[in-house]
């Protein structure tokens, strides 16, 4: 019969619409969240991300402010911005867009960054906050994901969820929340340390792919019936595209929505609702 794919972008409005309404509640009492990006360098996917984040503030009725700095800055440059974003009233939150240029040590940089102006949830102490059960600022990504499982109807509460990839962005943070109440879910992470991976996501009432390698799970490694997330995006080379690229995610989805019973596709799946939690957390900074 063939999966339910999950229209993350019809989520993602719905999510943008319910900030744009508390917005404009926020502005009559004086309240203005404001969103700083730090871009630095050109890398095609990070300038792509950052315009898509312009958009969805503008969809919001967020105000934002994008620095583009060239990718010769230094890290004490980088610092010093931070600083002085942490240091100004009218700004809510701080991104530092990911990745930086080689010679930045980013996580030197993020780890200046205000706790309070922490939209992006990455600093120690907001991981430290999420890993002790209390969570203050959670990455949007995996907020993102629970939100989308919300949205589909798809019963966390004594499921088996198996997370391939252990990232602080994706993988890491997500098993702590689904193993923590209220969703209640048995969790596995996986990584490349784990032996025979297809028998664990085979056991999967819930898998989510965050492990950034094109298509790399297959039918076969998929419970008939499981919900499949694919937080994946790879760019993969494709000459009938003018760009020359075309973007897959980490689950091969033509063989899987055949076995699984709900999918998320690549694009307009997981990518627009980690956009939509970052407009989320920043009103949240905003409001305090
Ligand atoms: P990352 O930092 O590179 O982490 C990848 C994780 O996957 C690591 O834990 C790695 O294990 C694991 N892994 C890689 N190959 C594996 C394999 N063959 N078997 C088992 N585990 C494997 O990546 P990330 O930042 O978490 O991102 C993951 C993917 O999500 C990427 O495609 C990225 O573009 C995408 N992403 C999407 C969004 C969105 O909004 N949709 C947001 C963020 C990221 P080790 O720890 O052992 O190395």
């Amino acid at each position: 019969m063939g999966a339910v794919i999950i229209d993350g972008e019809a989520v993602a409005r719905q999510v943008k619409e319910k900030v744009l309404h508390q917005a404009r509640e926020a502005a009559q009492k004086g309240v203005t969240a404001r969103l700083a990006v730090i871009l630095a360098g050109d890398d095609p996917a990070s300038v792509s991300y950052v315009t898509g984040k312009e958009k969805a503030l503008g969809e919001s009725g967020l105000e934002g402010a994008t620095y583009r700095l060239p990718s010769t800055v230094s890290q004490s440059e980088l610092v010093e911005l931070v600083e002085k974003l942490n240091g100004d009233s009218r700004v809510s939150g701080i991104l530092v867009q990911s990745p930086l240029p080689p010679h930045i040590h980013e996580d030197a940089v993020v780890e200046k960054i205000a706790p309070h102006k922490d939209v992006d949830g990455l600093t120690p102490r907001n991981m430290g906050y999420l890993a002790a059960g209390n969570p203050v600022f959670v990455p949007c990504t995996p907020l993102g994901v629970l939100e989308l499982l919300r949205a589909a109807h798809i019963e966390t509460r004594g499921s088996h969820v198996v997370i391939v990839g252990r990232s602080n962005l994706v993988g890491r943070p997500l098993s702590i929340l689904l193993s923590s109440k209220p969703h209640n879910a048995t969790v596995t992470l996986c990584h490349t340390g784990t032996r025979d991976l297809a028998a664990w996501t085979r056991r999967a009432d819930i898998l989510v792919a965050a492990c950034g390698k094109p298509r790399m799970i297959t039918g076969d490694m998929v419970k008939h019936g499981a919900a499949v997330i694919d937080v994946g995006v790879n760019r993969v080379s494709d000459p009938s595209k003018k760009s020359g690229f075309r973007l897959v995610g980490d689950v091969d989805f033509d063989a899987v929505k055949e076995i699984a019973s709900h999918i998320t596709p690549v694009p307009r799946g997981v990518g627009p609702m980690t956009i939509a939690m970052l407009m989320k957390n920043t009103l949240q900074a905003a409001l305090g």
